[in-house]
């Protein structure tokens, strides 16, 4: 893959609960990226708290959302277009992520949030993961077919856009069965990218970044990147504590 500076992603989730608290979690990491070179940091609060960007000029950091909807404009109570969010600075959106899978997301409006995202020149990280693994490897087909579905009608020349986040279901958030392996990970990149090589080239395959999700922290960071060969992290709950996210960013400049 080209030479991209790995790609360290904030997900906020439905925190924190106030104006404030956002802001004071987004300028102390603000501040920690001065001077940070090789690394981009996305940071991905909930709707309310955009704009929180607009305070702080910073080339290695970027504002990303949690999600999008597919229409352009209308009577959708309640949703917010790629374009309202290009509107506000957004770079990235989240979407297909497990816990709005679980929310009713289907594959068919993950491709839609997908292709709407890219015509706003929104980057969609698109989040693929199975719920368990089995013996006879069911969850490849899984992953094959979240992919396949996901990237239905995308061009070959807005696969540069696409990143693709591998999040196995089971090792996110508190209740995860157990923390992934960077050699699980390696390998579902490898399979990530024979699948989308298919769909595509090479090329294509070889230039998109894919990256690992679920439990990150201090401590397991770094063999993510290092011996997974992940070309960056999405991080839940450590995104929120400024220090272990901020020691998570510095394992990954020092690459
Ligand atoms: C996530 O939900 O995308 C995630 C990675 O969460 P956590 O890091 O808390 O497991």
């Amino acid at each position: 893959m080209k030479d991209l500076n790995k790609l360290i992603i904030a997900n906020w989730k439905m925190n924190p609960q106030t104006k404030k608290d956002a802001e004071i979690v987004f300028s102390k990491i603000a501040s920690f990226l001065k001077n940070k070179k090789r690394v981009d940091v996305v940071i991905c609060p909930p709707f309310p708290f955009l704009f929180i960007k607009d305070k702080i000029k910073n080339k290695i950091l970027h504002l990303g959302s949690q999600d999008v909807f597919f229409e352009k404009e209308g009577s959708y109570t309640g949703e917010v277009s790629a374009s309202m969010l290009k509107n506000f600075g957004t770079e990235f959106v989240i979407v297909g992520h497990s816990e709005r899978r679980d929310l009713g997301e289907t594959n068919q409006n993950i491709n839609k949030k997908i292709l709407s995202s890219l015509q706003a020149k929104i980057n969609p990280i698109f989040c693929v993961g199975e719920k368990k693994r089995d013996v006879n490897g069911f969850y490849l087909s899984f992953i094959k077919e979240q992919l396949h579905f996901g990237l239905e009608g995308v061009a070959k020349a807005q696969m540069k856009n696409v990143v693709i986040a591998y999040e196995p279901v089971w090792a996110i958030g508190s209740n995860a069965l157990r923390e992934a392996t960077p050699v699980e990970f390696m390998e579902m990149k490898i399979f990530i990218k024979k699948v989308v090589a298919d769909l595509y080239d090479m090329k294509t395959a070889n230039d998109i970044r894919i990256i690992y999700g679920g439990s990150v922290n201090p401590l397991n960071a770094l063999s993510f990147l290092k011996e997974g060969e992940a070309d960056g992290l999405l991080v839940g709950r450590d995104s929120l504590n400024v220090k272990k996210f901020s020691q998570i960013i510095n394992l990954s400049v020092a690459l």
